[in-house]
């Protein structure tokens, strides 16, 4: 069976990642969290204090690129970790303080054309599930399978809260939910790769839909692009 590229892309918190992951697990290809690799440019940026007030100072983070090396790592669990500079920061990296550097940094057309070209060469061979914004559009336009996720904001903030929770982090829904809107407007009307839906991109509303609802879609959807040629 030929191994295609599966580009998953669609607004923040809406279970991309989850539905990406099971899909890869199930069929045996790679996964990749593009979102990881723009949160760890974050990540590096707010601890060399390049952001401050919610302003990224871009001349010293684009000095400092070269530094920057994004990378992931198996983990014991199977999935995939995100390391920076070659330390862990797969929890470092999903805390709202992050979340909220994010996309002024991923709106920087040089971070963009470093992690886009890193991302190419990742799916090259095909065999990837690659979730982000761009997929779709920017960094695979000719994947075979286009999926572009959404759900309401106020759905999304909810899941994000319960797993930011769940995980033992002190948030609250309110900023969540102004953290999503915020992204998700940054991430629509940035210069470079705005996050749109590709004309050729299914759409999945996943507001009222169970995990396992979302997966048996997507599983279905691989099947008829990889039987069909
Ligand atoms: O998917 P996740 O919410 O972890 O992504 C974090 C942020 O990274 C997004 O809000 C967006 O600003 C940026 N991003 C991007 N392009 C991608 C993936 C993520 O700009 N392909």
């Amino acid at each position: 069976m030929k191994k295609i590229i599966v580009a998953i892309d669609g607004h923040s918190s809406c279970g991309k990642s989850t539905m990406a992951k099971m899909l890869a697990r199930r069929v045996g290809y790679i996964y990749v969290d593009t979102g990881a690799m723009y949160r760890a440019v974050a990540l590096f940026a707010l601890r060399h204090g390049f952001i401050s007030e919610g302003r990224v100072d871009a001349a010293a983070l684009e000095a400092a690129m070269p530094q920057v090396e994004v990378a992931f790592r198996l983990g014991a669990d199977g999935l995939p970790r995100t390391l920076l500079c070659g330390e862990d920061v797969e929890d470092a990296i999903r805390t709202l303080e992050v979340s909220a550097a994010v996309s002024p940094v991923a709106a920087l057309p040089f971070v963009r054309a470093a992690m886009t070209s890193q991302q190419q060469a990742m799916g090259k061979e095909g065999g990837i599930v690659m979730d982000g914004r761009d997929i779709g559009t920017a960094v695979f336009p000719h994947a075979q399978l286009k999926i572009f996720v959404t759900a309401s904001a106020e759905v999304r903030a909810q899941r994000r809260y319960d797993e930011l929770t769940a995980k033992g982090q002190t948030v609250t829904y309110d900023d969540i939910l102004k953290n999503v809107r915020e992204r998700d407007y940054i991430d629509s009307h940035r210069e470079v790769a705005p996050l749109r839906q590709a004309p050729d991109a299914l759409l999945l509303d996943n507001s009222t839909l169970s995990i396992d609802e979302q997966n048996a879609w997507l599983l279905a959807r691989f099947n008829e692009a990889t039987h069909e040629d």
